[in-house]
């Protein structure tokens, strides 16, 4: 089962989704979109806040399969 990330879900006003088998994938992906995609917001973060940004966003991610029909879990 895949998982995803939506970086609007970690905070950014933007539609990129990260895919991955395992949270561990998905997170690469989804650092290496922040650092090419967000990478002046991300630079302006103290390192305490980019800390939370990564722990915000890796508590967003979700099965794909319950993409659909997830509202509220
Ligand atoms: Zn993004």
């Amino acid at each position: 089962m895949s998982k995803e990330l939506h970086c609007s879900d970690a905070g950014m006003q933007c539609d990129y989704i990260a895919k991955g088998e395992t949270d561990d994938e998905v997170m690469a992906q989804a650092s290496q979109h922040v650092m090419q995609t967000h990478s002046a917001a991300v630079s302006s973060l103290s390192e305490q806040d980019r800390n939370k940004f990564m722990a915000n966003a890796r508590s967003a991610i979700h099965d794909s399969s319950m993409h659909d029909n997830q509202q509220m879990r």
